[in-house]
């Protein structure tokens, strides 16, 4: 029913329905994990455009990726049969919707590189002397401009705005300026008819996840609009760190007294184990009595796998993921070939690895190649502030927009190790020679092979991991917008030399928001790590425990939670009748050769 489930109208239940159909000035629907909010937001605006006669150019979608923007805008294109001239709706995230309408404004400003930020900080700190790590005085920048004013004790506001004058006398704006910009945009010219065009219905998924400066400009976009329509889930709040606020309905519901809420309950998603488990979890959380009636029939126990080390939790899951995929390990000791419904055969895009932080990354993806698994791992890695990364995209980036002198200057700085001078200028000019003709024909991963060639640059591990993202795109712009505004799950780079679409997700937590796998293997749920220890921060449990909620729903037919050392004291919460416990040590002998690579790989 894959099928039937993507038809836009057809088999909703009644609540989807009426939030489907709802005429209100103010439409809210909170409801909690693989209910179909995503799924009925899409069906209004396909309702709204074929029912309604509301014009695509009267329309707004804010998705929390831009994967989620892509699927919306195919979704409606195939069933409108692309006639009603979908491409003119705006769908993005917020950062791409802001972009836009300020690059349309005629305003004229390049998007910060991470390290111009890091270099003005860096001035900023060393004049006044100031007593503050880089890295902390950027966050609490971007936490002021995301409109949490208390978090910016340490950084004196003299401090704050010299950073941002500095900025604007060389034209930047940062990401978060962006949304900022057109704040004031819409703040000062509130009447301005075509900037207001496209808000008259105004739709936003992930509601619960909005910055305050984000909730200002839903507020400010539905000015003298005729509709918005907000869904999300207060269970799944995960971005606090950026301001988001588990209570922005509660707000919603203040600043808008008229509005229509609808609770869906039913949720299609997971096996009736799976929810049960993740309700045990977030009803440690204060808040309302959750109701989640499964639809799913029940399915097999959730299984908490213990391993002796990360080492082996990681090797675990690799050998879990091979036998999943069926074939020779589904052999029992006497070679019989098992039965059951637990051994029904997956592919390898059936099946996502989620951790809590991008280093567990690493150790998988060894255990993963070794087996001569496919995998794609999502997330925005470290590798991508390496100097050599960071100067063949800046390079790339001067190139389709000449007017980029910032990035044309990184460049020089950072490959040729030179200021930018006239000398200097021509080298660029004649780098920019060769690729000016074939970077708007050529695949980006085929100019990145001549570009490592070209530049020398075989030895960078960076770049190689640079063209290993490339891989999924058509062209270098659309590559480079990628990983500007991208968020976790947007940005990827495949395990392999070659890409194959049948691979196994590796993703953080954070990353997995908004999707779905059969099967889900959950690394490292481990005291330290679920909840994440970081020293510096006092743990907000909550949280935590909401990430670990969105993580466990994510599931649809199978989850795994793998721990070793102590076990997340999450874990105590769920019900002993939905889960079984097994050793990773203790695990079928696969009594193959191919599967022992792996013990071979754990000898020093
Ligand atoms: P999340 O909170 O994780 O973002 P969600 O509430 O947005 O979840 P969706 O992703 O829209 O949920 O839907 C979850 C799954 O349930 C999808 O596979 C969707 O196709 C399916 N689904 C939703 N509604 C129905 C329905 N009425 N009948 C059958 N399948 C449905
Ligand atoms: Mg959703």
């Amino acid at each position: 029913d894959e099928a039937a489930s993507h038809q836009l109208t057809s088999v909703l239940n009644p609540q989807q329905e009426a939030a489907v159909t709802a005429i209100s000035r103010t439409i809210n629907v909170a409801a909690g994990p693989g209910t179909g909010k995503t799924k009925t937001l899409v069906a209004h605006a396909f309702h709204l455009l074929e029912e309604r006669g509301v014009k695509p150019t009267e329309m707004t979608a804010v998705t929390f990726t831009n994967q989620a923007a892509r699927e919306m805008r195919e979704r409606l294109e195939s069933q409108l049969g692309g006639k009603r001239f979908v491409s003119r709706m705006r769908i993005g995230t917020f950062h791409s919707i802001c972009h836009d309408i300020l690059k349309k404004s005629g305003l004229e400003f390049t998007l910060a590189d991470e390290l111009e930020m890091k270099d003005t900080a860096e001035e900023i700190i060393a004049d006044r002397e100031l007593n503050l790590p880089v890295r902390q005085f950027l966050r609490q920048v971007s936490a002021r401009k995301c409109g949490l004013e208390k978090e910016t004790e340490s950084v004196p506001a003299e401090a704050y705005e010299a950073y941002q004058r500095k900025l604007k006398e060389q034209g930047i704006l940062d990401f978060d300026d962006l949304l900022l910009e057109t704040l004031h945009l819409f703040e000062e010219e509130g009447k301005n008819k075509t900037l207001r065009q496209g808000f008259s219905y105004l739709l936003v998924d992930e509601f619960q996840d909005i910055s305050p400066v984000q909730y200002q400009l839903i507020q400010e976009w539905n000015k003298g609009g005729r509709e918005l329509f907000v869904i999300g889930d207060p269970d799944q709040a995960i971005y606090s760190f950026r301001g988001s606020d588990a209570r922005c309905f509660e707000k919603l519901r203040e600043d808008y007294p008229q509005i229509t809420t609808i609770c869906l309950e039913q949720n299609y998603r997971s096996t009736p184990q799976i929810l049960e488990a993740a309700s045990g979890v977030i009803s440690q959380n204060d808040g309302p009595e959750r109701r989640l009636i499964p639809q799913r029939q029940a399915g097999t126990p959730v299984r908490l796998v213990t391993a002796s080390g990360e080492m082996s939790e990681d090797i675990f899951v690799a050998k879990e993921i091979n036998r999943l995929i069926g074939g020779i390990d589904m052999l029992d000791a006497q070679g019989h070939l098992e039965t059951g419904d637990d051994l029904r055969a997956r592919s390898f895009s059936d099946i996502a690895v989620l951790y809590r932080t991008n280093r567990q990354a690493e150790l998988l993806e060894t255990c993963l190649k070794k087996e001569g698994i496919p995998y794609v791992v999502a997330g925005r890695e470290d590798f991508l502030m390496e100097p050599a990364v960071r100067g063949t995209l800046c390079f790339f980036k001067a190139l389709l927009n000449p007017e980029d002198r910032t990035a044309r200057r990184l460049s020089l700085k950072l490959l040729w190790k030179l200021p930018e001078d006239e000398m200097s200028g021509s080298i660029f000019d004649a780098a920019a020679l060769k690729y000016r003709k074939k970077i708007k024909k050529e695949k980006p991963q085929k100019l990145l092979e001549a570009w490592v060639s070209d530049m020398n640059l075989q030895e960078e591990e960076g770049v190689a991991k640079l063209a290993s993202m490339s891989v999924f795109y058509k062209n270098m712009a659309e590559f480079l917008d990628n990983l500007t505004f991208g968020q976790e799950s947007d940005i990827k780079r495949c395990g392999g030399k070659t890409y194959t679409s049948d691979s196994v997700t590796l993703m953080t937590l954070h990353g997995s928001k908004g999707l779905e796998f059969p099967v889900v293997l959950m690394c490292g749920v481990r005291k330290g790590l679920i909840p994440l220890e970081s020293g510096k921060q006092d743990i907000d449990e909550a949280e935590e425990r909401r990430l670990f909620y969105v993580g466990m729903t994510r599931a649809k037919d199978e989850l795994l939670l793998i721990t070793s050392q102590e076990p997340s004291p999450f874990l105590k919460a769920i019900p002993e009748e939905v889960i079984t416990r097994e050793n990773a040590g203790k695990q079928r002998d696969p009594g193959m050769g191919k599967q022992m690579s792996l013990f071979d790989f754990m000898q020093p």
